[in-house]
C-alpha cells in the first residue's frame, strides 16, 4: 500500500487526520515525566550539568507539546477548515522537532560526547520508547513521523558509528532500519484508516442517496425480508398507508398492514384477502403483477409486486385516483349522451343485446324508437341552444320511464330509442307506449319558448330468440317512418307489410334513377284560377312518373326520394325546362310555378339553370313562379335566401308553397323575400262547418295582404267551399280539384280562355249579399 499523500487526500480527511494528532496528549505528559526522572539520575551518576540541563529542557518541550494540544482543545478542538489544519500541523511539527532534536542529542551526548554506561542505557531506552508511540500519536502527520524517526534514531546510530569499535558499529547500523520500520508503520496505519473512512464516506453518501432517492418516490415502497416483514419503507408508503413515519411500517408482515386498513374502515375483509393473495402470488411468481384497489374512502390504489434479489420482495404502490377517475369519465363519455346523461347508440345496443342474451330466450321483448315531429323548423327557427333545451326535456321525461328491464337511450340528433325486456303481449306493448306518449305530452318552456313536444314512434314486439338488436331497430324504423307518413304525432307497431314495404322502396330507387336518367317523367300542369276574372292566371307544374310496373307514383312518395338519393335537382332542371318552354306557347296572361326542392338551394347553380331556361324558352321572367316550403327558406337561411334574392332579381316571383303545415309563424313571413303565400289546403278542409276555422283563414288572409302578399288557397274542391271564399275570406287565386285535376300542357293552352261557369252564379250571390 502507498504512501498517501497530503495533496491527494480529500479536505475533510487531512482535517481528520491533523485533528487525531491532538489525541492522547496525557502520553506527552507521561512521556515529560520520563525525560526529566531519567535526565536527573543520569546527572546523579554523572554529576554532569549537562544532563540537568536536558533533563529541564524535554520536560518544558512536552509541557509546551501538551498544553498546546489543550489549548486547542480548550477552544472546542475543531478544526475549521484546511489552511487551519495546516497552520496547526506546522506549529506541531515545529514543537516536535524540539522534543526530535533534544532527546537525539540526549542519545550523541551520552554515547559519543560523555560517554557513560548507564546515561548510555537510559537515552537509547526513552529514545527507542517514545519511537514507539510515535506511529500511534502522529500516524496523521507523515512529515511529522519522519522527523521523529529521523532525529530520534540519526543522532544516537551516528554517535555509535564515530565510536569506530565493531559492536557499536554493528549496532549503529542495526538501528538506522528502525527509521524505515516506524514510517512504514505509520503510513500503513494511514492508509488503511484512509480507506475506512473512505469506505466510511461512501457508504454514508450512498445511504443518504438511496434515502433521498427512496424518499422523493411518487410511489410507496416496502421491502420484504426473507421473514415476509418490512425491511425497508419510504415515507411516501407511510403517508399512504397514514402511518407517522416509515419506521413504523418496519418489521411488519403484508398480513399486518392489510389487517391495518379493514381495522380502519379502508379496506373490506374480502379485499383484504383478495390482494393479499394477489401479492403473495406476485412475489412467489416473480412478476410484475398489478392489483387496483377502491378503498371505502374513494381512493384508488394500485400496488405492484416484484421478487427482488436476495429474496428481498419489493411491494411498491401509488395513490391512482385521479387516472381511475379519468377512466371512469372516458368510460363514462364513451358510453352517455352528454347533452342528455342518457346512454348513447353504442351503449344502448350493447345493453340490450346484454339483456336479450341472457333469460328466458322465449320470451317477448320490445323496442321503441322515437323521432321529434318537426324538430329541424324548431332548430332553424329558434336556434340550436333551443332544440337543445327540447332534446332535454325530451330527455328527462324519458328517463323518467327507464328503470329495471326498461333502456332510454338518445340515439342521436332528435331520435330516442327504448328497449322494453319483457313484453307480455302486444297490448301490454301498446299500454307501455301509450303512458310514455301521454308523458311526453304538453308543453315545455325552454328559454321563454313555449314548445309543444310532438313525438312519432315506431316499435316492434319479438321473441328474443328469434331477433337481435339491430334487426329490431330496422322493424321500428320502418314502424317509425309509416307513423311519419301517417300523420305523426302518434307511434306505430311494425308489421310484416312494412318490411315489404322497405323492400319496394328499395327496388323503387333504382327504377326511379333510370327513369330520370331515361326522361321517362313528365309534367302536367294545375290550373290556379284568378278569383276576380274565374280564368286561368297561372299553372303549377306538377311531376309525373309512371312506373312500369306499379302505374303512377305519387309525387310525394318519389319526390322524397329523389331528395334522398340526391338526384333531386335532376328532376327539377327537367320541370323548369319544360314548364318554360310550354308556358312560352300559352297565351300572355298566363303564367307558369314550379316547385323547388330545399335541396334545390343548397347549390348555386340554380340561378344560372333558371335564366337559361327564361333564355332557352324565350318566357319574360315575371311569368315565372318558383314555389319554395318554409325549411328551405329556414334551412342553412344564408345561402338560401341569397339565391332566393338573386332569382327575384332575375324578375323571377317567389311564393311560399304550404303556408300552415311547419312551424308557420307569420312574424317572419315580412323577413323573407317573397311575393306571394299559398295557403295549405288543410285550412280549407272543414271551413264549411267551422266558424273558428273560417276565422283562422279569414286572419291569415288579412295578415298576408297587410304585408303585400299575395294569396292563393289550396285544395278547392266543393263549390260551398268556393262560396265562402269568395264571400268572406276573399283570396286572390284558388287552385283545387274544383277547377280541375293537373292537365297537359295542349290542355292547358285550350283551357286559358275559358271562364269557369260557376263564375256568374257566384257574383251574383256575391251582389246579393252585398245589398
Ligand atoms: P304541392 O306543391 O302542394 O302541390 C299540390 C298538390 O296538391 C298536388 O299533388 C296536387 O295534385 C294536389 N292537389 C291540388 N288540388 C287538390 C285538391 O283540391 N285536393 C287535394 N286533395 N289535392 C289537391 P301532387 O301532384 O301529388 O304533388 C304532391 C307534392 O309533390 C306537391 O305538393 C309538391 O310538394 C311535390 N311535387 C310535385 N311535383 C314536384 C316537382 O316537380 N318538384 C318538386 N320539388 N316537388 C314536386
Ligand atoms: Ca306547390
Ligand atoms: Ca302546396
Amino acid at each position: 500500500m502507498g504512501r498517501t499523500k497530503t495533496e491527494s487526500i480529500p479536505a475533510d480527511v487531512y482535517i481528520q487526520f491533523v485533528r487525531s494528532l491532538f489525541d492522547n496528549a496525557h502520553m506527552l505528559l507521561i512521556g515529560g515525566a520520563c525525560y526529566s526522572i531519567l535526565g536527573v539520575m543520569i546527572y546523579l551518576r554523572t554529576r554532569n550539568p549537562l544532563f540537568l540541563a536536558f533533563s529541564f529542557a524535554l520536560l518544558s518541550v512536552s509541557l509546551i507539546r501538551y498544553f498546546g494540544i489543550r489549548g486547542f482543545l480548550k477552544t472546542g478542538g475543531v478544526i475549521a477548515d484546511v489552511e487551519h489544519a495546516q497552520r496547526l500541523e506546522r506549529s506541531y511539527i515545529l514543537k516536535g522537532c524540539l522534543q526530535g532534536l533534544g532527546l537525539g542529542s540526549l542519545c550523541f551526548v551520552s554515547i559519543y560526547v560523555y560517554p557513560d554506561p548507564f546515561a548510555e542505557l537510559a537515552a537509547m531506552s526513552l529514545t527507542l520508547a517514545t519511537l514507539v508511540t510515535v506511529v500511534a500519536r502522529n500516524y496523521g502527520s507523515p512529515r511529522m513521523v519522519r522527523i521523529f524517526s529521523v532525529t530520534f534514531i540519526g543522532p544516537a546510530a551516528l554517535a555509535l558509528l564515530l565510536r569506530m569499535d565493531a559492536p557499536s558499529v554493528v549496532l549503529g547500523l542495526m538501528i538506522i532500519p528502525m527509521t524505515f520500520i516506524t514510517i512504514t508503520g505509520a503510513d500503513h496505519v494511514r492508509n488503511v484508516l484512509f480507506s475506512a473512512v473512505i469506505g466510511h464516506k461512501q457508504a454514508r453518501n450512498l445511504t443518504r442517496r438511496f434515502d433521498r432517492a427512496l424518499n422523493t418516490m411518487s410511489h410507496g415502497l416496502v421491502m420484504l425480508g426473507p421473514d415476509g416483514r418490512v425491511a425497508v419503507a419510504n415515507a411516501e408508503a407511510a403517508h399512504l398507508m397514514s402511518l407517522k413515519s416509515a419506521d413504523a411500517l418496519l418489521g411488519r408482515s403484508i398480513h399486518g398492514l392489510l389487517m391495518r386498513g379493514v381495522a380502519g374502515g379502508m379496506l373490506a375483509p374480502k379485499d383484504c384477502r383478495y390482494i393479499e393473495a394477489q401479492l403473495t402470488r406476485a412475489l412467489r411468481e416473480g412478476r410484475d403483477r398489478k392489483v387496483l384497489v377502491s378503498l371505502a374512502n374513494g381512493q384508488h390504489y394500485e400496488f405492484s409486486a416484484r421478487e427482488g434479489s436476495q429474496e428481498l420482495g419489493v411491494i411498491t404502490f401509488e395513490d391512482v385516483t385521479a387516472r381511475v377517475e379519468a377512466e371512469e369519465k372516458i368510460r363514462f363519455m364513451a358510453r352517455y349522451d352528454n347533452l342528455t346523461g342518457l346512454p348513447n347508440r353504442a351503449y344502448f345496443h350493447e345493453l340490450a343485446g346484454e339483456a336479450m342474451a341472457s333469460g328466458d330466450r322465449d320470451r317477448l321483448c320490445g323496442l321503441a324508437v322515437l323521432d321529434l315531429d318537426d324538430f329541424k323548423s324548431v332548430n332553424d327557427t329558434l336556434g340550436h341552444p333551443v332544440g337543445d333545451g327540447l332534446i332535454y326535456a325530451v330527455a328527462e321525461r324519458l328517463a323518467a320511464v327507464a328503470g329495471p328491464g326498461i333502456n332510454v337511450s338518445r340515439f342521436g340528433g332528435d331520435e330516442f330509442m327504448i328497449y322494453f325486456d319483457r313484453i307480455e303481449d302486444e297490448s301490454h306493448l301498446s299500454s307501455l307506449l301509450d303512458d310514455i306518449f301521454a308523458d311526453l305530452q304538453g308543453e315545455v318552456d325552454v328559454a321563454g319558448h313555449g314548445l309543444r313536444i310532438q313525438t312519432s314512434g315506431g316499435a316492434v314486439l319479438s321473441i328474443v330468440k328469434d331477433t337481435d338488436v339491430d334487426a329490431m331497430i330496422v322493424k321500428a324504423d320502418l314502424a317509425l317512418y309509416k307513423a311519419k307518413e301517417l300523420g305523426k304525432n302518434s307511434w306505430r307497431l311494425f308489421e310484416a307489410s312494412m318490411d315489404a314495404a322497405f323492400r319496394n322502396r328499395q327496388l323503387m330507387k333504382a327504377d326511379l334513377r333510370s327513369a330520370v336518367q331515361a326522361k321517362e317523367l313528365r309534367v302536367v300542369y294545375q290550373p290556379i284560377v284568378s278569383m276576380s276574372t274565374m280564368r286561368i292566371a297561372s299553372c303549377e307544374a306538377l311531376c309525373r312518373w309512371d312506373h312500369p310496373d306499379l302505374g303512377p307514383v305519387s309525387p310525394s312518395i318519389f319526390i322524397p326520394l329523389a331528395e334522398e338519393m340526391g338526384i333531386i335537382s335532376e328532376i327539377s332542371s327537367f320541370v323548369l325546362q319544360a314548364a318554360c318552354a310550354e308556358c312560352a306557347k300559352w297565351p300572355a296572361q298566363t303564367s307558369v310555378s314550379i316547385n323547388l326542392s330545399a335541396k334545390d338551394f343548397r347549390n348555386r347553380e340554380v340561378v344560372q339553370k333558371v335564366r337559361d331556361a327564361l333564355a332557352a324558352a324565350g318566357l319574360a321572367p315575371h311569368r315565372l313562379e318558383i314555389e319554395v316550403t318554409e325549411t328551405a327558406l329556414l334551412d342553412d337561411k344564408s345561402l338560401t335566401r341569397e339565391l332566393i334574392e338573386e332569382l327575384k332579381t332575375l324578375g323571377v316571383r317567389i311564393a311560399l308553397d304550404d303556408f300552415g303545415t311547419g312551424y308557420s309563424s307569420l312574424s317572419y313571413l315580412h323577413k323573407l323575400p317573397l311575393d306571394k303565400i299559398k295557403i295549405d289546403r288543410s285550412f280549407l278542409i272543414d271551413v264549411t262547418q267551422s266558424p273558428k276555422s273560417l276565422d283562422l283563414l279569414k286572419g291569415i288572409v288579412g295578415l298576408t295582404r297587410t304585408l303585400g302578399l299575395t294569396v292563393t288557397i289550396e285544395g278547392v274542391e266543393t263549390f260551398e267551399q268556393l262560396k265562402i271564399l269568395v264571400h268572406s275570406v276573399k283570396p286572390d287565386l284558388v287552385q283545387g280539384f274544383l277547377f280541375g285535376a293537373a292537365l297537359s300542357a295542349s290542355g292547358i293552352e285550350t283551357m286559358s280562355n275559358v271562364t269557369w261557369p260557376f263564375a256568374a252564379d257566384l257574383r251574383l250571390a256575391a251582389k246579393r249579399t252585398a245589398r
